[in-house]
C-alpha cells in the first residue's frame, strides 16, 4: 500500500483550529522551554549527546498539536522512501502493542492505571534513525526536550538512571516538566496524549 500526504488544515479545520496559528504558538512555547533549559543546564555537562537514544525506546507520549507539528515537517521534508517507511513503522508498532495503547485510551481520564500501562509500554520511535539520531529534532515534542533536564512532580530528575547518577551529587535548579505541560495544555488540541503510533494509525490505519 502507498501513503499519500494528508491536509492537516483541513483537519485541524474540523475542529474549529486554526492550525498555522496553534503552530506559530507551539514554536513560540518550545523556544521559550529551549531557552530556559539552556539556561538551567549550561553548566551542568549534562550525558545527553547524539547517539544516547535509550530514552526514545521507551514511549514518548504527546499531545495531537505536537503530533500534527511533527506530521507537518515529515510531510515537507521526508522523501518518499522515508515517508513511506516511518508510516509502515508507526503501523506496525501500532498492531504490535496494540492491546496497551487501547488501555491507555480507555484509562484517559485515570492517571494511576495510565500510568500502570505507560509503565509496560516499550518500543523503538519510529523517527529514530539507524544511527540513533531524532529524524525530527528541531520540532520533536515537549517531553523530548525535557527528558534528562527537568523536575519531575515529585521533585526528582525527570530523565534517565544516566542523568539521575550525573547529578545526583549535585545541587540543581531545572525546569519543571509539570509546569510546562500545563502552559502546553492552554493551546488547542491539547486536551490528551498518546504515543506516535497511536496517531499514524488515526491517520493511516482506519
Ligand atoms: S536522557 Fe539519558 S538516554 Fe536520553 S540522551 Fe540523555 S543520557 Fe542518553
Ligand atoms: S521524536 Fe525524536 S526525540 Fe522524540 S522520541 Fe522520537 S526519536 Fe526521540
Amino acid at each position: 500500500m502507498t501513503f499519500s500526504h494528508l491536509d492537516l488544515d483541513e483537519f485541524a479545520d474540523r475542529a474549529g483550529v486554526d492550525l498555522r496559528r496553534a503552530f506559530g504558538e507551539l514554536a513560540a512555547l518550545y523556544a521559550r522551554v529551549d531557552a530556559r533549559i539552556e539556561a538551567t543546564t549550561k553548566n551542568l555537562n549534562l550525558p545527553c549527546h547524539k547517539g544516547c537514544d535509550a530514552c526514545c525506546r521507551e514511549s514518548v507520549f504527546l499531545t495531537t498539536l505536537e503530533f500534527l507539528y511533527v506530521w507537518d515537517q515529515v510531510q515537507k521534508t521526508f522523501d518518499d522512501n522515508a515517508f513511506q517507511e516511518v508510516i509502515a513503522r508507526g503501523l506496525a508498532l501500532y498492531q504490535q502493542h496494540r492491546v496497551i495503547i487501547e488501555a491507555l485510551e480507555e484509562a484517559h481520564d485515570d492517571p494511576t492505571k495510565r500510568l500502570h500501562w505507560a509503565m509496560q509500554l516499550k518500543f523503538d520511535c519510529p523517527f529514530l534513525s539507524i544511527e540513533g539520531a531524532c529524524r525530527v529534532y528541531p520540532v520533536r515534542e515537549l517531553y523530548g526536550r525535557m527528558f534528562g533536564c527537568s523536575f519531575n512532580s515529585q521533585g526528582g530528575v525527570y530523565g534517565c538512571s544516566i542523568v539521575g547518577k550525573h547529578l545526583a551529587e549535585q545541587e540543581v535548579t531545572l525546569v519543571s516538566a509539570d509546569s510546562w505541560s500545563r502552559v502546553l495544555q492552554r493551546l488547542p488540541l491539547t486536551n490528551m496524549r498518546q504515543v506516535y503510533p497511536y496517531f499514524i494509525h488515526h491517520l493511516y490505519g482506519l
